[in-house]
């Protein structure tokens, strides 16, 4: 108990934490102070895709660390310029150019700019329940209330729009819209999973009238939901694609993915200090090619259906709902999950959130479909016990 008091003593006091001390961490598994083994359906908000401690991503930054760690982009770097022609070619058509920075929110931030800087317009459009980071800009565009109202006021000129209504989109995107901004899959907000009508019409719109598309596959990317990014499933071709969590293998990167629409980008008009850094890359480079071999989309695919499957027969009063794509999955309850949560630690089921009610599945694509197994047992002990109390 050591560590939870120390920690408690400097924390900021940001987060609501869980009362568990987490020391190790091995594919599916990570392990707390006591030595207890919990199955990770947090993967580190769903950043471990190729599982916790990957070899191969070990391997490669042991490596890398010995020969360089800090290298900005106002120099070339050797490990920088295959990371990007990896990224680049996995990314989906049309995406061409690579922006690399170091978080999820800093993606988002950098399509934004770019957006801003290429249409010479103000104009964001996000969507209700859409969630796409904390830093300023970023969060602007996030939708719930209780993330933003405490810091307002926040950057002019955004509208949010019920998330998959047509007519909403159409009547918000005007002369001065720089940028749409949309999630595949919402996470955050339930685990929504958006149509690929509305999403193809949305990006009809954009181009006729100007607008720039911005898909944020920063949680849906990487395999999360049964294809390489979550656009895949909808023939979906974006202006700028923003990508961070399970991009390398767990060390924190992000990027920005940018079409041949994204103009006018000039030398020292966006940058970062860390952005491109060779440690993350050689982490990326070991990372992507371990989901390509290892064909992790297609894992995801299949255990995400067997799993959502095995969900739907659950038999409990308290399930609204279960949806999902690939290994990103939501339980919708009829109440409020933070006791279900709690009950599914104790099974040793780490999951998370979505909103208030969803309880969100988020596990290594690695995860073997005994442990699967096992996290279906503990949903459903937990979700059909009589006594579980907040
Ligand atoms: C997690 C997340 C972000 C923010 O990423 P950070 O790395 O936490 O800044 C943005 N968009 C989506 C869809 C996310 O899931």
């Amino acid at each position: 108990m050591q560590t939870i008091e120390l920690e408690q003593r400097y924390t900021s006091g940001c987060y609501s934490k869980r009362d568990v001390a987490i020391v190790r961490a091995q594919g599916a598994r990570i392990w707390d102070e006591d030595g207890k083994a919990y199955i990770d359906c947090v993967a580190g908000h769903g950043v471990a895709i190729v599982g916790h401690c990957n070899p191969a991503v070990v391997a490669a930054i042991t490596e890398q660390a010995q020969r360089c760690i800090t290298c900005p982009e106002i120099f070339y770097n050797d490990v920088r310029a295959r990371f990007m022609e990896k990224l680049v070619a996995v990314a989906p058509e049309g995406l061409q150019r690579v922006m690399l920075v170091n978080s999820g929110t800093e993606a988002v931030e950098g399509a934004l700019k770019l957006a801003r800087l290429s249409t010479g317009r103000s104009g964001l459009v996000a969507a209700q329940r859409g969630f796409h980071g904390r830093t300023m800009g970023a969060l602007s565009t996030t939708w719930e209330a209780q993330y933003r109202e405490p810091f307002a006021p926040l950057i002019p000129d955004v509208t949010h729009v019920p998330y998959g209504k047509l007519e909403a989109m159409a009547q918000a995107i005007g002369d001065s819209t720089a940028a749409v901004i949309l999630e595949v899959v919402q996470g955050e907000g339930g685990v929504n999973i958006g149509d690929g009508d509305y999403l193809r019409a949305v990006r009809t719109l954009c181009h006729e009238r100007g607008a720039l598309l911005i898909v944020d596959e920063v949680q849906t990317g990487f395999g999360r939901t049964g294809r390489m990014f979550a656009c895949e499933h909808h023939g979906l071709l974006p202006d700028l694609m923003a990508v961070a969590k399970g991009i390398a293998g767990g060390v924190p990167m992000g990027a920005v993915l940018l079409g041949e629409r994204v103009q006018h980008i000039t030398p020292g008009v966006h940058g970062t200090t860390f952005g491109g850094n060779p440690l993350a890359c050689a982490a990326g480079i070991a990372a992507i090619d371990y989901m390509l071999e290892h064909d992790l989309p297609g894992e995801s695919r299949r255990k995400g259906a067997w799993l959502l499957e095995r969900l739907r027969t659950l038999d409990s009063r308290l399930v609204r709902d279960v949806r999902g794509l690939g290994l990103m999955i939501g339980i919708e309850l009829r109440t409020r999950v933070t006791p279900y949560l709690k009950a599914l630690m104790q099974q040793g089921v780490m999951a998370l959130p979505a909103g208030r009610t969803v309880i969100r599945l988020l596990p290594p694509l690695v995860i073997s479909d005994e442990e699967l197994e096992m996290v279906a047992g503990a949903v459903e002990r937990v979700l059909t016990a009589e006594a579980v109390h907040a």
